[in-house]
């Protein structure tokens, strides 16, 4: 199987599930038609007509019209060419006005572009499949989550937004070079999207990768959090040897209490210990070697500034 983009991947499983309501075939091929069909009009008199590449989206279409009943179907296939890298399908259904009822409600749905009343939920699911198969696309997840229905019609790309809005979206709406894009941006809405139309494969991958993205960000967030961490821890280290080093110097280490000089000793031994790890080798509480180093640090302090003091007189 050659490569598929994400967009190629979700409608090649689309094009694949069969409703077996009349009615969802009828909707979803009434969106088909609407997103990507045409009304053409021949030698032999008008017909409905839906351009395609994709080889199982035509015979899909095709099934349809037979199953609503239009035997007057045609498959045509434009074979590729220099300029056109894949074969190109033309479903053409003849219409008679006169004689199917089919017919008629089609082409009232497509010329006045209008959502078809859509009385049960497993149509109205069958419609969003018909328009994400006619004009949708939607970005890997991988990269972004993003998924757009095109359409070339602001007044029906506005009613299609208020059915979506029913179903519970929030589509937005933009203009780009003539046409109007529908779109959602959010992982929830794209995934909601996926599972109403059938797509559960590519729902399923969607989810995967979400997963391994979250995973990233907590691996992340507790390296981050960890390295805060020892950061702290070292430059605390650092200051406490600092302090124990002054109070060598001047003598006064051996005049602290015995569990001071203690944990002097055991910080120097272990400059990058943390006050749990120095608390395990000697035996005592954590709250202990917090309170001792703090202590160190305190008569240090004191030294250091009877130094400044002095020093100040002197000058
Ligand atoms: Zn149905």
């Amino acid at each position: 199987m050659p490569y598929l983009n994400f967009s190629q991947q979700v409608k090649s499983e689309l094009v694949r599930v069969q409703p077996d309501h009349l009615d969802c075939k009828r909707a979803e091929l009434i969106a088909l038609l609407q997103s990507a069909g045409a009304l053409h009009i021949g030698v032999n008199g008008p017909s409905l007509e839906i351009k395609t590449e994709n080889a199982a989206l035509a015979r899909k279409v095709v099934s349809y019209f037979r199953a609503l009943g239009q035997n007057s179907t045609e498959l045509l296939v434009e074979k590729e060419t220099r300029l056109r890298k894949h074969n190109l399908y033309r479903v053409r259904m003849r219409v008679d006005l006169d004689q199917s009822d089919l017919s008629n409600t089609l082409i009232t749905n497509i010329l006045n572009k209008s959502v078809p009343d859509l009385g049960e939920e497993c149509c109205r699911r069958s419609y969003l499949r018909g328009l994400f198969l006619g004009s949708g696309s939607i970005q890997h997840p991988e990269r972004t989550y993003h998924l757009e229905i095109r359409f070339n019609d602001i007044s029906f790309a506005e009613k299609v937004r208020t059915f979506l809005d029913q179903l519970g979206f929030n589509f937005g709406i933009v203009e780009r070079r003539n046409e109007y894009l529908l779109y959602v941006k959010d992982g929830e809405s794209v995934a909601t999207f996926l599972t109403m139309a059938g797509a559960h494969k590519a729902l399923l991958e969607m989810e995967n990768i979400r997963i391994i993205k979250e995973i990233k960000n907590d691996v992340n967030r507790v390296v981050n959090c960890e390295t805060a961490n020892l950061e702290k821890t070292a430059t605390a280290s650092a200051n406490q040897l600092k302090a124990i080093e002054l109070l060598e110097e001047n003598g006064w280490l051996t005049k602290l209490p015995q569990g001071c000089l203690e944990v002097a000793r055991a910080r120097k031994e272990n400059p990058h210990a943390s006050y749990v790890e120095i608390a395990e080798i000697l035996g005592v509480g954590k709250s202990a070697v917090s309170y001792r180093l703090k202590k160190i640090e305190k008569e240090a302090e004191k030294i250091a500034m009877n130094r400044r003091n002095k020093d100040d007189n002197e000058e």
